[in-house]
């Protein structure tokens, strides 16, 4: 490296400068993410821990609390679980990113993707009696990973069933604009507030906790369909208005031929 004059060493000093807050900044978010990680998986534990302990200390407890108290139980194994499964999830991401293992790009049809998302999702529709249209979905052809894909679309419609309320309607577009696939899911939901907008998509943000608690929701999904998204050329948007619904939109470079 040849330093030639005061204005390149300037330069030089600058970049390493950048590079430091870089590097600090993602220090911060690591140690960030492992402390709300660890408050996650702890709170599910402290509340089996008080429930087994409450059966185990009270030698003439009724069984009628018992079977209660195992089934509070075994929700919170399951919620455990969930989060688990999603820690891991990003961890492998997080693999993929720093060590730049390759991802398994193969030709796909973003409609067969969406096809078969719904299928898969459609028992929770029924069950909340919410249709889900997918009348304006046109094949469309991309290069990606299909398991990042059908993980990021996945998660958001999963969203819009999870975030709507019985009766209502999730609509499913796919369409071509400017080189990209555009799918776009439309709800009917509760909608978030701009504000909320530019924070859910970090790990571990939910709106409202108590609400999220409920539908079982981690604060995960939304950081994993982001970074999976991204992994494969894309972006995801969200327009929403609340108390009306929202508007995800995944857009993905479409497969040209050259
Ligand atoms: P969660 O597991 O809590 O659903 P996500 O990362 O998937 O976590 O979403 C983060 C938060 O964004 C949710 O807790 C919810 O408050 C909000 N959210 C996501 N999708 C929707 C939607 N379609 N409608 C309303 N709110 C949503």
């Amino acid at each position: 490296l040849e330093i030639k004059g005061h204005d390149e060493v300037a330069r030089l000093g600058e970049a390493f400068n950048t590079m430091s807050d870089k590097l600090v900044m993602l220090e911060q978010k690591r140690v960030d993410f492992v402390s709300s990680a660890s408050h996650e998986l702890r709170t599910p534990l402290s509340s089996i821990k008080l429930m087994s302990d409450s059966i185990a200390q009270n030698s003439d407890i009724d069984m009628k609390y018992v079977r209660e108290f195992l089934n509070d139980m075994n929700t919170e194994v399951d919620r455990l679980n969930r989060i688990i499964e999603k820690l891991l999830y990003l961890t492998k991401l997080d693999n993929v990113k720093a060590e730049n293992i390759n991802l398994d790009f193969e030709f796909i049809d973003v409609r067969e993707v969406v096809m078969d998302i719904v299928k898969n999702l459609s028992p929770l529709a029924e069950a909340k009696n919410i249709e889900i249209n997918c009348s304006y979905c046109e094949s469309l052809y991309i290069m990606a990973d299909n398991d990042k894909l059908w993980q990021g679309i996945y998660n958001i419609i999963d969203n819009a069933i999870k975030y709507t309320p019985d009766g209502g309607k999730v609509i499913i577009g796919i369409t071509k604009q400017d080189g990209n696939a555009l799918i776009a899911v439309k709800d009917t939901g509760i909608g978030i507030s701009e504000e909320e907008c530019e924070k859910i998509f970090d790990r571990f943000y939910r709106v409202d906790k108590a609400r999220a608690r409920e539908t079982g929701g981690t604060g995960l999904g939304l950081a994993i369909a982001l970074e999976s998204i991204e992994m494969i050329g894309g972006t995801i948007s969200v327009d929403s208005k609340l108390d009306e619904g929202s508007t995800f939109t995944v857009s993905i470079p479409l497969f040209t031929e050259n």
